[in-house]
């Protein structure tokens, strides 16, 4: 193994977390940062050449190659788990950029009773409301101390949406029910396709509350405060698993890098595969003194460093703590230990159907250019009589209907499912099918959790993280009632047919749901129920940091990029304003 010259401070993991981190630390101080990413390297001008659903969105071009690391997957314990050999209901990301190279771009904050779950269900409903396995708790953080971070992602990448409460004061026409905001989103709302528009008009009319989704694909030509232009988007529907050929998607390659790269102490290290966290750890204590990688020519390199930033998103910052013995696995027999536990998935699916005589023109768009209704989020309605808690949001969007992923969805009253009537009415539907998409929150329980697998390897060697998941009754009560409120909506946008969803049943890790996965390394205020405190530094080694949704206690019904910026960004605060000045103090 070579060592390499310290540094003084390494990122794993280049997505939107990592060069974050690399670029606040590389433009505020002077530390030398290598950030160390497993793909490859990435331009913005590279995407602009081939825009091709079958190699970008069904072969997964951007995403983790699954043959060379992949996960376990089960319901239950007592069931042995088996590779997921394609990705499906959650698209691991890889190469500079991360994940954030290839998202949607959907940016809402989560609701201000989220951070304290625990505490709120408990008194506003009493302890004994929670089902019997949850493991659901209070992050720690609160949404006021969140706020001014939350503003910054959003300045950060110029955020277009309408606010619904400012300072205090309700919005019509903004999302009423969110947390209060300091400021109103950087850019105006993008443009509303003609089927959200009428999902809207729908909404208002039953008395709901529509408002337009809050977008990183910004309306019109945007400078943030680091001085990067990003023009205005032309809807052509390339976002979600394909990276922005003109740079109206923020993207960590078109909002950062551009600052990272006039940072002379910031070096990204590409095609390095980090294996291991070294440390010295006595009676539960210890220090990060550095990490083994994987470079790009096979050898294995070990560097030293006084600082560590782990940002690899979810599974991957879970399973490097695993594999390298920092913190107690999990065991969910006696609940003890911390790492990998409180893993959740966002519900999602397609709550309603809609068929209409009119084509819909749904192949022009972007990933976030639609429309939400909120009202029957969080805690925003009564649940004393209601067989669940919680809820989520209902969203019609038009992403840019593709193809291959859309072609041949026909209503029930084609009765072939073959042969030319079913092809003529296939053509048919193709432009004149909708969907009203329900995301709902994610409660944890005890017996939904990550460790390593027994059996199964990546190419190294090294064990592949076992996920052990599925829904409980909370999640299907909670989609059952969400379906029959947007199929209410649908009927009013005067569908000819409306197909229901037809019910959460077991976790199906082969229909794509969303890529919020969640956990395995949560926050807290007690290191005997979290891995990391409230700035997200390691309870047992002060010198790591894990950022990223890997955090989050469990999983909101919002998309979880602005939350894990706005941890992220105070994660730096943190370290810049008060652990640089006296790690000792802080460890
Ligand atoms: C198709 C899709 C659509 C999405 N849409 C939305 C959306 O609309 N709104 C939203 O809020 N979120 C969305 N997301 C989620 C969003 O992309 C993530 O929340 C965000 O990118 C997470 O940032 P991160 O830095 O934690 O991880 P990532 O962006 O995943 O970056 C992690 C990086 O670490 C690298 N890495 C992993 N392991 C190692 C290792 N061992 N050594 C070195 N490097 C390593 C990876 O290669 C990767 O580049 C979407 C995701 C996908 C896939």
């Amino acid at each position: 193994m070579k060592t390499l010259p310290s540094v003084d401070v390494v990122i794993v993991g280049g997505g939107w977390t990592g060069l974050l981190v690399a670029k606040e630390l590389g433009s505020q101080t002077a530390l030398s940062v290598v950030v160390l990413e497993r793909g490859g390297p990435r331009k913005t001008d590279e995407y602009g050449e081939d825009m091709d659903e079958l190699d970008y969105a069904v072969r997964l071009r951007m995403m983790q190659d699954a043959s060379r690391q992949t996960v376990t997957f089960r319901h239950n314990p007592a069931q042995r788990a088996l590779p997921l050999r394609q990705f499906g209901s959650f698209l691991p990301g890889s190469g500079v950029g991360g994940a954030g190279e290839h998202w949607s771009a959907i940016f809402p904050r989560m609701l201000p009773d989220c951070f304290a779950l625990l505490s709120h269900i408990t008194e506003k409903y009493g302890a004994e409301r929670l089902p019997e396995d949850h493991s659901v708790q209070d992050w720690g953080v609160t949404y006021d101390e969140l706020e001014p971070y939350y503003t910054r992602a959003e300045v950060l990448m110029g955020i277009s949406g309408k606010a619904g409460n400012l300072r205090g004061k309700q919005i019509e026409g903004g999302n009423i029910f969110e947390g209060w905001r300091s400021a109103e989103y950087p850019t105006p709302p993008t443009k509303i396709p003609y089927f959200s528009a009428m999902f809207h008009d729908a909404a208002k009319s039953l008395g709901y509350h529509p408002y337009p989704v809050p977008a990183a694909t910004t309306s019109q030509t945007y400078t943030n405060p680091d001085g990067v232009s990003r023009a205005g988007c032309t809807y052509c529907g390339f976002c979600e698993r394909f990276g922005c050929m003109i740079g109206a998607k923020a993207q960590p390659t078109n909002t950062l890098l551009p600052v990272i790269q006039k940072c002379k102490n910031v070096s990204i290290r590409t095609g390095a595969q980090v294996r291991r966290i070294v440390h010295d750890t006595v009676q539960n204590k210890g220090r990060v003194r550095g990490v083994t990688y994987i470079d790009a020519t096979g050898q294995e390199i070990f560097q030293p460093a006084a600082l560590f930033f782990l940002t690899s998103w979810t599974l991957n910052n879970t399973r490097l703590l695993l594999l390298s013995k920092v913190g107690e696995p999990y065991d969910p027999a006696t609940k003890k230990g911390t790492v990998g536990r409180n893993l959740t998935h966002q519900v999602n699916f397609p709550a309603a159907t809609l068929y209409f005589d009119q084509p819909l023109n749904r192949f022009m768009g972007s990933g976030a250019s639609g429309i939400t209704v909120s009202d029957f989020d969080g805690d925003l309605f009564d649940h004393s009589s209601l067989p669940f808690l919680r809820g989520g949001n209902l969203l019609s969007l038009s992403v840019g209907n593709r193809p291959i992923a859309n072609f041949g969805t026909v209503p029930k009253s084609v009765k072939s499912n073959w042969g030319s009537e079913w092809k003529k009415a296939a053509l048919h539907y193709y432009d004149r099918t909708g969907s009203i998409n329900f995301q709902g929150e994610h409660l944890a329980y005890s017996g939904n959790y990550m460790d390593l697998d027994p059996t199964y390897k990546d190419h190294f060697g090294d064990p592949l993280l076992r996920l052990t998941l599925d829904w409980r009754e909370n999640e299907r009560s909670m989609a059952q009632f969400a379906t029959a409120k947007a199929v209410e909506i649908a009927r009013e946008m005067g569908a000819k047919e409306v197909t229901a969803f037809s019910g959460l049943r077991r976790y199906d890790a082969s229909r794509y749901q969303t890529s919020h996965i969640q956990g395995g390394a949560i926050m807290g205020s007690s290191p005997h129920r979290s891995v990391v405190n409230p700035y997200l530094q390691h309870w047992h080694m002060s010198n790591l940091f894990v950022l990223g949704a890997s955090s989050f206690p469990q999983n909101a019904s919002a998309n979880p990029t602005p939350t894990l910026m706005a941890l992220a960004y105070r994660a730096v605060d943190h370290v810049v304003n008060r652990y640089l000045k006296n790690p000792a103090a802080l460890a």
